[in-house]
């Protein structure tokens, strides 16, 4: 069977460990990004050099234009999306609800929510004989993430529900939709957060004593992808250090 994936933010992070390690087992990959082209151009050329298949492309997945684009573009390079991983996600910097305004509650919710939305409702459109999603919600989802980014924290428990609903859903069509919940995992995340170190400060504090690498997270997640997972759909893997 011919295997392609949409990664959504593939360049960088969590994406970007789950595209190389979809593409050494076989997969198509769409490596998308929004901004940052350079390291998605990384991201395609350390795949193409190994043998794999692998093309980056720009798309804001908050904007219904880009992401119909994405899935158009990714079926005539590849063949129809088998597979996705809404992986893209943002957040803001650490604060308290009061102190946040309209604009940044509009940013958060229209990238993490409908931006999942979107890619879900095209993905189905290109999956008639069955297929697989894995959402990349988060921690926060189950924490609440309070005096730091409660926006983010309910953009993810919305992940969530839509990812045991659209379980159901589907389910009679063959298509599994399932979620991991990392937290605190060593990328660039944390920076736009506005502590770079926030990882590091928080070790001490997760039963297992350290944060998570992307690598962990993008096992988990083609594991879910993978026929291995067969029986699995509705369910959510929490990759946290024990949190
Ligand atoms: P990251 O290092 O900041 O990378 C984010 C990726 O998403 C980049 O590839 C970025 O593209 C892309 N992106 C951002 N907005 C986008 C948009 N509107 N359209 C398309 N692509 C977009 O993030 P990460 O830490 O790997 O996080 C990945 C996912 O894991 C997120 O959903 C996040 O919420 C979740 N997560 C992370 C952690 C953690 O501790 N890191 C914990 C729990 C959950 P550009 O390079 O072009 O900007």
């Amino acid at each position: 069977m011919n295997q392609v994936v949409i990664v959504t933010g593939g360049s960088r992070g969590i994406g970007a460990a789950t595209s190389l390690l979809l593409a050494q087992q076989g997969y198509a990959v769409c490596v998308n990004y929004r901004a940052n082209r350079a390291s998605a151009d990384k991201v395609v050329e350390a795949i193409t050099q190994t043998g794999g298949r692998a093309f980056a492309m720009q798309a804001d997945i908050a904007k219904e234009e880009d992401v119909i684009a994405l899935f158009t573009a990714t079926q005539q390079r590849f063949g129809p999306v088998t597979h996705l991983v809404n992986n893209a996600g943002i957040l803001d910097k650490q604060s308290r609800l009061v102190e946040m305004s309209v604009a940044r509650f509009r940013h958060v919710l229209d990238t993490n929510v409908i931006g999942c939305f979107l890619c879900c409702r095209e993905a189905l459109k290109q999956m008639p004989s069955g297929g697989a999603i894995v959402n990349v919600s988060s921690a926060a989802s189950r924490s609440g993430a309070p005096f730091e980014y409660i926006d983010y924290a309910a953009s993810k428990g919305a992940m969530d529900a839509l990812t045991k609903g659209l379980s159901l859903e589907v389910a009679a069509q063959g298509i599994r939709v399932n979620a991991v919940r990392p937290g605190f995992i060593y990328t660039e995340m944390h920076a736009d957060g506005g502590e770079p170190g926030r990882v590091d400060r928080l070790a001490p504090n997760i039963p297992l004593q350290r944060g998570g690498t992307p690598e962990e997270v993008a096992n988990a997640i083609a594991w879910l992808l993978s026929d291995e997972a067969s029986y699995v759909t509705g369910s959510f893997i929490d990759l946290a250090g024990g949190r």
